[in-house]
């Protein structure tokens, strides 16, 4: 098949299923993950309130997949890009948000996340620049609108919902949708479990945990929330790709918890969001190999 706008290459994701287990293939976006549709969406609603022009840059808070979106986005549409992050960021994404012609702001990574917000707030209020700010803009779940039609259109019976938790925009947008089409739908988050009594702890699952808690944030949209460790998503994610699973850690992470529900109830439909592809994370499999 032959697209002429790339952008079109973004969404209709396929669903595997995999031991009984659904799993939606978010790597199969353009710039390869889930945040993509988000990046796309939020700035397609700025150019159509005519906040965007050819002088704009776009500026976003992020270590991971929605800058990587944005900077893809903005190349294709040609605005400037500001992303800042911490300066633990991996050099590969950091060469990839450069690549797409993004500008770099590392901020101390002992300051966290608040203090890079700190700077794109104070950076936006010069003429300009827009700060997307993904943890409150209503245009990352509503994303999701397009992400749960595909959903609806794929699978005409649901049971659970499985779907890791950053911003929670995913969950959140998609669960909002799921629960009136399928009025028994449990929806389960997923997060570090090194998180659960102390947010500021360190783990390993990249894109989820961001421990910034976002405005659309609606917790009567998430019927439990399950934890995991790090350890046990690396022993997963070899385990995968010795089926030839090459899948994301939050992805992965999520798969741990649609198992353990498919156990206790085996003739439920069970569907996973899968962020991103393993692609990002093969550092995992030095220890292993
Ligand atoms: N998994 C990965 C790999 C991600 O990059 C993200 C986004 N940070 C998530 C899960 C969580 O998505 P959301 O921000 O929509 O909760």
């Amino acid at each position: 098949m032959i697209y002429k706008n790339p952008l079109a290459l973004i969404g209709n994701t396929p669903i595997i299923e995999h031991e009984g287990i659904f799993i939606k293939l978010e790597q199969f976006n353009l710039a390869g993950s889930i945040k993509d549709r988000v990046a796309l969406n939020m700035i397609s609603e700025l150019e159509s309130q005519n906040k965007l022009n050819e002088d704009s840059t776009v500026i976003e808070v992020t270590s991971g997949n929605t800058g990587i979106a944005i900077a893809m986005i903005c190349a294709i549409k040609r605005y400037k890009c500001l992303i800042i992050t911490t300066d633990d960021t991996s050099k590969n994404k950091i060469n990839l948000l450069k690549a797409y012609g993004a500008n770099v702001i590392l901020t101390p990574s002992e300051k966290g996340l608040s203090y890079a917000i700190e700077i794109a707030r104070n950076l936006s209020k010069e003429p300009g620049y827009i700060y997307l700010n993904q943890f409150e803009n209503i245009n990352n779940p509503l994303a999701h609108n397009i992400t749960s039609n595909e959903i609806i259109n794929d699978l005409p019976c649901l049971d659970y919902l499985v779907c890791g938790i950053g911003t929670g925009g995913t969950i959140c947008g998609i669960s909002r949708n799921l629960k009136k089409v399928y009025p028994n739908l449990k929806v389960i988050g997923v997060l570090p479990k090194e998180q659960k009594d102390d947010a500021n702890n360190h783990h390993g699952i990249c894109g989820i945990g961001a421990n910034i808690k976002s405005s659309f944030l609606d917790p009567n949209l998430i019927d439990d929330t399950k934890y995991i460790e790090t350890v046990e998503v690396y022993q997963e994610y070899i385990n995968l790709v010795k089926k030839g699973l090459l899948l994301g850690l939050s992805s992965v992470a999520n798969i741990i918890v649609a198992k353990r529900i498919k156990e206790e109830n085996p003739n439920k439909i069970i569907l996973v969001i899968s962020s991103d592809s393993g692609y990002k994370y093969l550092d995992v499999l030095d220890a292993s190999v």
